[in-house]
């Protein structure tokens, strides 16, 4: 009798068991197949120059390429498509003037398609984040964007600012309310701060040399009528170190996510606060960096269920920016 009920019993789990894989044989499948970190580029990213020997070269891009080609995740590595560029034209428009985007095309008609191809990668990224293909993704694009403002003209190597339009766009196109960007380059995002100074829904966080170029970025700003508290500028001097940036993250950006609690994570990561840049004097090292990804990642996993996008800004020493980049993206590929 108990035999019999075994078997029974048995064949009943069995047929439970093939019912759900019938059902369901996609969960078992995407739990597989999920990569969950991509670095996106095209070789238009090569294609811009702003002068001979200028530090923002493609060379930042291409030996960042090879050294990951050489490396254990070079199967993150995709070429991205870049096809219907004029759809893009109205998330642009969400941040930048039409004048701006006129005077643009009309004086730097090659850095603008560039820029905007840079839009584009982010946004194809934050597409493959929402269906599930991956979980974050770095975004290997150039130039920078963090300094665009709209006079018309290039900014600190700047056209549009890639990461205040992706912002846009995520909260447009995918009702991703709440915006969290942390931008960890040398030099203070003075674009992105700008265009988000009055805004609640995005709370920017800069750790940067306010006085280096710019000039901007005194702790003292702090946002203003609904936007006030969401804009944090942490002026880091000369000479600055792990543990000293990797405090300003715990005490400052961590409390401050806590309260905000994002949807969706940015990073404008940029590589000159790296040790021994040309164009920055902060000794943070591949390490800390990947500290600063993991606390960034943190908060992510808390709030906004791991999306995580992040995107090239400066990083001058074109061996210490690939190195820094692969630590970054190795963290993020791993946590
Ligand atoms: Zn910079």
């Amino acid at each position: 009798m108990q035999k019999r009920r075994f078997f029974f019993g048995f064949i009943f789990k069995l047929f439970i068991v093939s019912l759900i894989h019938l059902t369901f044989p996609k969960i078992s499948f995407s739990k597989k197949s999920l990569v969950k970190t991509k670095v996106l580029f095209n070789p238009i990213f090569l294609k811009h120059h702003i002068s001979l020997d200028h530090p923002e070269s493609p060379k930042r891009i291409s030996y960042f390429l090879k050294e990951l080609k050489k490396s254990n995740i070079s199967n993150l590595l995709e070429e991205v498509v870049l096809d219907h560029p004029k759809t893009i034209k109205k998330w642009i428009l969400t941040i930048h003037t039409k004048s701006h985007m006129i005077s643009l095309k009309k004086n730097y008609p090659l850095a603008e398609k560039v820029s905007t191809s840079a839009i584009q990668t982010c946004m194809i990224g934050l597409d493959k984040i929402m269906k599930n293909e991956i979980k974050n993704a770095f975004c290997a694009v150039r130039p920078p964007g963090h300094h665009a403002l709209n006079t018309g003209k290039d900014e600190g190597f700047c056209y549009y600012n890639h990461v205040a339009v992706l912002a846009k766009y995520a909260q447009e196109k995918y009702k991703l309310k709440k915006i969290l960007i942390i931008d960890w380059d040398y030099h203070h995002g003075n674009s992105t701060e700008f265009f988000f100074y009055d805004d609640p829904s995005v709370l920017f966080f800069s750790t940067h040399d306010a006085s280096a170029y710019p000039g901007t970025g005194n702790e003292s700003r702090k946002g203003k009528g609904k936007g006030l508290g969401y804009n944090i500028n942490v002026d880091l001097p000369c000479g600055t170190n792990d543990s000293e940036i990797i405090n300003s993250f715990k005490k400052k950006l961590v409390p401050a996510a806590e309260m905000f609690k994002p949807n969706l994570v940015i990073i404008s990561a940029g590589f000159d606060s790296r040790l021994d840049d040309l164009l920055g004097c902060y000794k943070i090292t591949d390490n800390g960096f990947q500290i600063l990804t993991q606390i960034s990642m943190e908060i992510a996993n808390k709030f906004s269920d791991g999306k995580i996008i992040s995107v090239l800004e400066g990083g001058y020493n074109i061996k210490g920016n690939a190195l820094a980049t692969l630590a970054h993206i190795k963290t993020l590929n791993n946590f």
